[in-house]
């Protein structure tokens, strides 16, 4: 497996708890390089661009508000398979879902408020991480 890059974001919900840091923690301790971080709040533009791929889901609107309900942590993650590895530590979109041990398991508050973003595929992180990242921020570029 090659090495990958893969876009994660504690979301508004797990900075407002003040658990961005363990879940820095988890990422460090899982073996990821965190080759870019970043705080950010969200416009409402920003949001509905970032989850246009959701435009037509009943939930849109009320998650792009959710995103801009305060900053979010933003980090690129690289690692041999790291878009599933992410998604693994990250647990199941419904917390009620996701497996023990997991991060929305452990922290996320609802299917909407659930804690964290990672990227699905090789092809959403080739468009996510230039969304908020110039490569000049890439370390090591
Ligand atoms: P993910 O890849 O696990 O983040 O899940 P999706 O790509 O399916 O959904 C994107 C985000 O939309 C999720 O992380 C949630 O924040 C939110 N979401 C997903 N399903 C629902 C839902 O049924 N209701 C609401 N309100 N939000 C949802």
């Amino acid at each position: 497996m090659t090495t990958q890059r893969t876009l994660a974001i504690v979301k508004p919900d797990a900075v407002a708890k003040r658990v961005a840091g363990q879940i820095v923690t988890r990422i460090e301790n899982a073996g990821f390089t965190i080759v870019a971080l970043k705080l950010i709040h969200m416009s409402l533009d920003e949001a509905r661009g970032f989850y246009i791929v959701h435009r037509e889901r009943p939930f849109y609107q009320s998650l792009c508000e959710f995103m801009t309900q305060g900053p979010c942590l933003l980090m690129v993650l690289e690692a041999d398979n790291a878009i599933q590895r992410w998604r693994d530590l990250m647990g199941a979109t419904d917390p009620a879902k996701a497996a023990p041990g997991t991060i929305r398991r452990d922290f996320a508050s609802s299917i909407e408020a659930n804690a964290v973003h990672g990227s699905d595929s090789p092809e959403s992180a080739a468009v996510e991480i230039p969304y908020f990242f110039s490569s000049l921020e890439l370390c090591p570029r």
